[in-house]
């Protein structure tokens, strides 16, 4: 008799199968584990270590006063909103905090969903159809690639930020008569460049193209108190769908769009994330709140941030690293990739790093093109210079004494 627990497995080998062909190449992981708060040095898996890998950006996910929001919060309204917003999970915190997204972002209305990625998916698969063109960064965010996939629109990739690329694109498809979404990332996680959205948005109004930029990392970090690329680029009246994330900067969770009253309504009815999964505890809208608040009221946060930032780049770059913009676009942001090129050395430099206590997370194929594995660094605004200098000495002499620098 074969036990169910034998057919399960060899049902599942292929996985088995890949996860040994992800050892052999050395890129399969183990997760490392946060034991205290999120912050600039914290201890992973019982290792004290200067955190150069959350997007912490304004050291918001242990703030006092987001904690105190979300403990009043917790206290006055419970823990879960028991429903999903369309049936009866729809709690005047989640409206205030759409209300005070939209104030903030200078639009008509937010909607804010469980994640940034559900934000991008649940608004690309719903907004277009199998008639529609999708003209698509070919950096853009795994979320946005799989909302294209399910909108059924046709995909049209353009080359990194090549603003004439996307306009052949554009070209090729204006006599159809789907419509057009143009849609870039506001920062790209992978290199923390900037998307020319002003140029894009020329190009969309140019050929009536629906403009949409994907904020996540962008969110908090740029634009006037941390509004984002969009106000960066003095593009918000020219954006029609703006995503956010409350997962980064802002230090807690969720994703939230931003439009006209009626791109929001319109998502009310037919995102599915927002339709078939239950809404945020109180605690995280109130939180949220609490950061938008901050964000208002001590832009000094995100001066600290850019200040950290240039000179961390600075000594990366004095040092020796390749920290991109030969072959890869450079760094314009708090992220700054420390390039390696092979995946095993890479996901060997990232340990050797966190054991003499530096966390840097690698990545390697097909997280980023083959050849391109690097460790990723991220600068938040509570790092100190003392911290900062001591992880730059040790990406120096870890780097050295492997022959990467
Ligand atoms: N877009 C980009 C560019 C991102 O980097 C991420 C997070 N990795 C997301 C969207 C998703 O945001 P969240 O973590 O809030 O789901």
């Amino acid at each position: 008799m074969v036990r169910m627990t034998e057919v399960k497995r060899t049902q599942l080998s292929h996985l088995t199968a890949q996860l040994d062909d992800l050892r052999q190449r050395g890129t399969y992981f183990k997760l490392r584990v946060l034991e205290d708060e999120q912050g600039p040095v914290c201890t992973y898996d019982g290792r004290r270590v200067i955190n150069l890998a959350s997007n912490n950006y304004l050291g918001l996910c242990d703030h006092p006063k987001l904690r105190e929001a979300a403990i009043s919060a917790t206290e006055n309204y419970g823990v879960g909103s028991g429903a999903v917003r369309t049936i009866a999970g729809t709690m005047r915190i989640h409206m205030e905090l759409e209300e005070k997204i939209a104030a903030f972002k200078g639009v008509e209305a937010c909607v804010v969903f469980q994640s940034g990625f559900a934000a991008n998916a649940g608004t690309v698969s719903s907004i277009l159809g199998k008639e529609d063109f999708i003209i698509s960064d070919e950096l853009n965010h795994a979320s946005i690639i799989d909302g294209a996939r399910l909108s059924r629109a046709k995909i049209k990739v353009f080359r990194h930020k090549d603003v004439a690329h996307a306009e052949e694109l554009l070209k090729e498809v204006a006599s159809e008569p789907g419509r057009k979404l143009l849609i870039t990332d506001g920062v790209f996680s992978m290199d923390g460049d900037i998307g020319p959205v002003d140029r894009l948005c020329e190009l969309a109004d140019r050929y009536g193209a629906i403009m949409m930029v994907d904020d996540a990392h962008a969110s908090g970090v740029l634009g006037r108190n941390g509004r984002g690329s969009v106000d960066h680029f003095g593009c918000t009246d020219r954006v029609d769908v703006q995503v956010g994330t409350l997962s980064k900067a802002i230090g807690a969770l969720g994703g939230y769009v931003c439009g006209s009253r009626d791109l929001i309504d319109y998502l009310y009815h037919r995102a599915r994330p927002f339709l078939f999964s239950t809404s945020h505890p109180p605690s995280v809208a109130a939180t949220c709140i609490a950061a938008f608040e901050l964000l208002e009221r001590e832009p000094e946060r995100i001066e600290r941030l850019w200040g950290n930032a240039r000179y961390f780049k600075e000594q990366l770059a004095a040092a020796g690293f390749d920290v991109g913009g030969r072959t890869t676009p450079a760094s314009e942001t708090p992220i700054t990739p420390v390039i390696v090129g092979d995946g095993r050395r890479t996901m060997e430099f990232s340990r050797e790093l966190f054991e003499a206590g530096v966390m840097a997370t690698g990545i390697a194929f097909p997280t980023v093109p083959e050849g391109k594995a690097r460790v990723r660094t991220i600068m938040t605004s509570e790092h100190t210079r003392e911290q900062i200098d001591q992880a730059l000495e040790t990406l120096t002499t870890v780097a050295r004494r492997m022959g990467i620098l």
